[in-house]
Parts: C-alpha cells; sequence; structure tokens
C-alpha cells in the first residue's frame, strides 16, 4: 500500500463495512479519487488482514485459492468493490458532512441496496449453520465464507447487512471535504459526539494547518 492523501494508511471507520469505504481516498460521492488501496487481490488480502476480517489460517486459504485461480481472485475483489460503493451510496446520503462531488454520476440508492442484496444472499448460500453443544448461549453457529475463494466479499457483505441494519445515525459521520477533509466515513463513539475528522493527526492538522496560513495571508494583505 502506498501513501496517499493519508501519510500511513489508517483504520479509523470503527466498523468493517465503514473501513471498507474508506480504501478510496478523498472519498467523494461517484466522483474520482485519487488513490484506491484496493487495486489488487494481493492488497485486498493484505487490508484483509489488517483490519482483522480474515485470521491466520484464513489467511492461507484464500491466498492458496487465489494463487491456484487467478480467476476468482479477481472476481472475489470485483465483488468486494461492488460491495465497497453499495455501502457508501447507501449510507453516505445519511452521513452527517458528506458531499457529492460536482462531477458525480448519480446513482440511486435503491439500486445500491439491491447489489447489497444480491451480494448478501450469495454470501447467505455459501455459509453454515454448525450445531455447537454445551453452550449457555446459543445451539448453532453460523459460519461465514465456506469457500475460501469468496470468503473476503462474503465476510464483508455479512458486515455490511449488520451495519446497514443497526448504524447510530447519530454517530455516522464524513470526514468534511468542504473543508480540506477526504470524506472517510466514521462512527462518532466520543461520548459528547465531537469528533469531526478522520483522524485529528491526519485530515485535523492539515485542515488547521491551512486555517493558520489563510489568516497570515489574510493579516498580510490587510
Ligand atoms: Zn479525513
Amino acid at each position: 500500500m502506498t501513501d496517499g492523501l493519508h501519510g500511513a494508511f489508517r483504520i479509523v471507520g470503527g466498523h468493517p463495512a465503514l473501513d471498507l469505504v474508506n480504501t478510496v481516498s478523498p472519498r467523494l460521492r461517484g466522483g474520482a479519487s485519487e488513490h484506491d488501496y484496493l487495486t489488487s487481490p494481493a492488497e485486498l488480502l493484505a487490508w484483509s488482514r489488517k483490519v482483522e476480517l480474515i485470521d491466520l489460517r484464513d489467511f492461507s486459504a484464500v491466498e492458496g485459492t487465489w494463487r491456484m485461480a487467478p480467476v476468482l481472485a479477481a472476481k472475489a475483489l470485483g465483488a468486494t468493490l461492488e460491495i465497497r460503493e453499495a455501502v457508501y451510496d447507501v449510507l453516505a446520503p445519511r452521513a452527517d458532512g458528506a458531499v457529492v462531488a460536482a462531477d458525480g454520476v448519480k446513482r440511486g440508492a435503491g439500486s445500491a441496496f439491491e447489489r447489497l442484496m444480491l451480494r448478501w444472499s450469495a454470501a447467505a448460500a455459501r455459509s453454515m449453520l454448525i450445531p455447537v453443544p454445551d453452550r449457555d448461549r446459543g445451539v448453532a453457529e453460523l459460519v461465514i465464507g465456506t469457500s475460501p475463494a469468496q470468503l473476503i466479499p462474503d465476510r464483508l457483505v455479512t458486515a455490511a447487512v449488520e451495519l446497514v441494519r443497526t448504524v447510530e445515525l447519530r454517530q455516522l459521520r464524513a470526514c468534511p471535504v468542504q473543508d480540506g477533509g477526504c470524506g472517510w466515513l466514521f462512527l462518532d463513539r466520543s461520548r459528547n459526539g465531537s469528533r469531526r475528522w478522520c483522524a485529528m493527526e491526519d485530515c485535523g492538522t492539515r485542515a488547521k494547518i491551512r486555517k493558520l496560513g489563510e489568516r497570515r495571508r489574510y493579516l498580510r494583505t490587510s
């Protein structure tokens, strides 16, 4: 992963589905981005491990399968990107601070829901309900991703549907693009709901420096 707008690639979303949305920088609605962190199956694999979507065992299984069948790897990447854009299209209109890029392609939230649902039902078809005896809570475990080739998109879409169903909308924010932010989505879990930036050390600091520069220019010219 190379450096984009963010000096170091940060995990700030507070949910795997938001972290997925934030693999593009800046994140503008329907607009072109300078940097995409998921341009190859290898990048997707490394990112999935980094956000702890998969453990080491899953990593080897996926990596082995993808190496044997590059077509399946490309398919999984394609599915992941479709899920990423669908999650963004569904959530961005409800995120405080999100803006639509001037050159934004109008994509309906309705079709985004449909795309998400299709991916989710395919993932459900590849999931298994396995009985677990001797437990205090629940009698079965839901195993998502029984097919290593599609394990990553299957887990992501399952997480995405869970988020879409349960997200606290007052916590859903976008790093403010109009103030120099990157448009990444995150959950503001601060007690007073005061988080404005994806990361203060990142967009927050950059905006502060810019404001300071504007102030100096203003003082010089006035
Ligand atoms: Zn940001």
